[in-house]
């Protein structure tokens, strides 16, 4: 028996929220929005008296997306935006694996011209051939996921310590499909306006960060010294400078230093690295060659580039944006949106740990997928065919459009 894709994953969606009942904080004053099969948001301004007409919704219309606002409103369901008198939100960060530029998207992800037809592997807007807008298709996979975690990391060790956010402030939720979204739930800044909101943001995305204003300045004689109170920001550029220094494997140095730095002057750092380390605790810099001050600036600067947040700012600053609900399916990937916690990120898996269905397989009619490492294993390339896959693959695919029909 041949099943079509919409009808497959919605008779999979209701089972699920027949089985399971969907709790969310404070439900009463967020708005929700829903999305049907290939369309994420149908619509919004919705409001909830409490979870039991949540999950009596989830059941009758067995939506493919819910949303919610990461903002309470006296009245949830107002229109316009303004209207719903905003009294307070929670602070959140998204991770999507879609903006980090992994090498692995190279060998993933595809274009293909809307005009000649001409394709190729990769990220191209502009057909080479014609000139022409081209379509193009993404995927993602382990690496992607991993990439994104590491994001997810490091602006944990940000929130923690260099702003003392508690580990219980802080929330880690897996999207249900490509990455994670960070919470912080504090009294402290859920009454924050857009302005303050802005601000954070930059400091914790170091926008503009300024290397002379957190104490890094020229002394006279063309050198760096350190100056002033060493706090958080600061430390951890200090902290980066010795780790490159310390490091065993002399190939930090060429991470890090301007490539066009002379092989005369790295050796020289790499053969008197303790002195280096020693003025530095002095707050003094090493000065391997006349023009230090730019030798050192450059390093600054290259650290800050390697220590990059691609976290989606409009989402952090827009009071009014609504996020995938925790506990609740992801249609475009049949994965749950899951809470996490800093330690469970790691191991986390999401074909294992968020997916509905651990168990046997099922016939799927693939259309064009590239090869793809997914959940450790390597699948593809297909192209049109019949394929049996694990379950939890197979369901992934039809969710994803790759797959039009399951085979039973
Ligand atoms: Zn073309
Ligand atoms: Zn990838």
């Amino acid at each position: 028996m041949i099943i079509k894709a919409e009808q497959f994953l919605k008779s999979k969606i209701k089972e699920f929220y027949e089985k399971n009942f969907i709790t969310v904080p404070g439900v009463e004053s967020r708005e929700f929005g829903y999305g049907i099969y290939n369309k994420k948001i149908l619509d919004r301004n919705i409001n909830f008296k409490d979870d039991y007409e949540l999950n009596t919704f989830l059941r009758e219309k067995v939506p493919f997306y819910l949303s919610y606002s990461c903002g309470h409103y006296q009245y949830p369901n107002a229109k316009p935006t303004t209207a719903k008198n905003y009294l307070k939100g929670d602070f959140i960060f998204e991770y999507d694996a879609d903006d980090i530029p992994t090498p692995c998207k190279k060998t993933h992800d595809s274009w293909k011209c809307v005009k000649c037809g001409e394709e190729g592997k990769g990220h191209i807007k502009k057909c080479p051939k014609c000139n022409s807008k081209t379509e193009i298709s993404e995927w993602i996979c382990d690496k992607c996921l991993d990439a994104t975690k590491k994001q997810t990391k490091r602006l944990y060790n940000i929130l923690t310590y260099e702003l003392g956010f508690k580990d219980e402030e802080i929330k880690i939720t897996f999207s249900g499909h490509k990455g994670f979204h960070t919470k912080i739930i504090s009294e402290k800044i859920q009454s924050l306006k857009q302005n303050e909101r802005i601000e954070l943001m930059d400091y914790i995305t170091e926008e503009g960060l300024n290397f002379k204003e957190l104490g890094f300045v020229p002394d006279n004689k063309g050198s760096i010294v350190f100056q002033g109170e060493r706090l958080g920001k600061t430390q951890k550029y200090l902290q980066f400078i010795k780790t490159v220094l310390e490091s065993k494997d002399s190939s930090e140095l060429l991470n890090y230093f301007d490539p066009n730095t002379s092989t005369q002057t790295l050796n020289k750092l790499v053969n008197n690295k303790q002195e280096a380390l020693e003025l530095l605790e002095k707050g003094l810099f090493y000065k391997p060659r006349k023009d230090s001050l730019e030798l050192w600036y450059n390093l600054l600067e290259n650290l800050k580039d390697s220590q990059r947040l691609y976290v989606d700012r409009q989402t952090t600053i827009d009071i009014y944006k609504i996020i995938r609900c925790p506990n609740t399916i992801h249609g475009g990937a049949m994965l749950l949106a899951k809470d996490l916690t800093i330690d469970t990120l790691d191991d986390f898996k999401p074909f294992e740990d968020a997916s509905i269905y651990k168990e046997g397989t099922l016939k799927i009619h693939l259309k064009k997928v590239p090869r793809l490492l997914l959940n450790s294993q390597i699948y593809g390339p297909y192209n049109d065919e019949i394929v049996e896959l694990p379950y939890n693959i197979a369901i992934y695919f039809l969710a994803k459009g790759a797959a039009d029909e399951a085979i039973l």
